[in-house]
């Protein structure tokens, strides 16, 4: 009997990196969890520790695809994160994130079922306005390479906002700004993942540009606290609410972190900038703390140590 008093909830990408935390915080929580994912940068090895769980259900499916099941929650993570993953099939990127919404949305609608969204800083574009506050509109390139994510995240943006205004969907959209920690994949190319693993292997560290650009950290439990307290706020606070780590650092600083922390000999080498490569990145989280009552907890360097512990055990299992 007791498993019909759970909430149901559908997490789309929930065998990503961030889903797979989110899935277990759920599972935590009480919740009846389904786990939806195409594997494109997803791995079962990320939910391998939920699988036995009797509320855990995996479900392979491509989110562009329509779907049905009954459920409470939906939370709508499907989307690759890492500019390497969503520049390699940039039409599909676009489609995960506009055809996924409309997907999400229209189960919502038919189910009653709250709805959240991973948006993303990226609707920021490169900023002027520094640090970014949600009133902010952003300076985004509509044709560049970051664009099939940049606009796909905005156009989602308009989709939540649309049935928000049109079918009184439940809705809450979080900005995210960059996140990490472990089960990110070793090699999806994001900086954290990058450093840490070519620090390990005692390879140069690749700084893009001249390594001035800045971003604020994320750990990956602060992020999910703010989500958890997003989903239960009442329906009057629809975001969107910038989630992150006001903490800024240069992509130079992050690297001596990294190579302090590991005790590595690599050396900092500097490649090109990739095109539109933001220059600054910075939350304001005024909103977050004011709705939710959320701040970060956990230091740069606190969260870099755990995440170092993950990828060496990681190169020290068998291939
Ligand atoms: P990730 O790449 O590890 O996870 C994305 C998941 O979505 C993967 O499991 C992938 O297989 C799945 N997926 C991709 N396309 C799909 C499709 N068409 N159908 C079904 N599943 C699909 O990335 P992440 O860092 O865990 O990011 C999760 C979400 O948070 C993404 O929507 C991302 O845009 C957003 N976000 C993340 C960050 C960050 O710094 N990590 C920052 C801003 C926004
Ligand atoms: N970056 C870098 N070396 C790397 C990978 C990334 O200097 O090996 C830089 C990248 O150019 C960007 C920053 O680190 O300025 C963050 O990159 P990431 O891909 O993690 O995320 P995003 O650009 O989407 O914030």
């Amino acid at each position: 009997m007791k498993n019909l008093l759970k909430k149901r909830v559908l997490v789309t990408g929930g065998a990503g990196f961030l889903g797979s935390f989110l899935c277990e915080r759920l599972l935590k929580e009480d919740c009846d969890v389904i786990c939806m994912d195409n594997f494109f940068t997803g791995r079962k090895a990320n939910i391998a520790h939920l699988m036995d769980n009797p509320f855990f259900e995996l479900m392979r499916h491509d989110v562009t695809f329509p779907f049905f099941v009954e459920v409470d929650e939906i939370y709508n993570l499907a989307c690759p994160a890492s500019p390497v993953h969503y520049q390699f099939d940039p039409v599909q990127t676009t489609k995960t994130s506009v055809h996924g919404a409309i997907n999400v949305l229209g189960l919502a609608k038919r189910v009653k079922a709250k709805v959240f969204q991973a948006s993303t800083s990226e609707v920021y574009g490169d900023p002027s306005v520094h640090p970014q506050p949600e009133s902010y509109w952003g300076n985004v390139n509509p044709i560049g390479i970051r664009s099939c994510y940049d606009e796909g995240k905005r156009c989602a943006e308009t989709l939540f906002f649309d049935y928000w205004r049109q079918n009184k969907v439940r809705i809450k959209v979080a900005r995210i700004f960059n996140t990490y920690g472990p089960r990110m994949h070793p090699h999806d190319g994001r900086v954290v993942s990058n450093f840490i693993m070519q620090a390990l292997k005692g390879e140069n560290i690749t700084i893009y540009g001249d390594g001035k650009q800045t971003r604020s950290f994320c750990y990956a439990t602060d992020l999910i606290e703010g989500w958890m307290r997003l989903m239960a706020t009442g329906d009057d606070v629809t975001g969107p609410i910038n989630l992150g780590n006001p903490g800024e650092f240069t992509m130079i600083e992050l690297a001596e972190n990294i190579i302090e922390l590991t005790g590595s000999k690599s050396k900092l080498i500097y490649e090109a900038l990739p095109e539109d490569d933001p220059k600054q990145r910075k939350p304001d989280i005024t909103l977050a703390k004011e709705k939710l009552g959320w701040e970060p907890t956990v230091p740069l360097r606190e969260g870099l140590i755990k995440t170092i512990e993950y990828f060496d055990d990681l190169l020290k299992q068998p291939k």
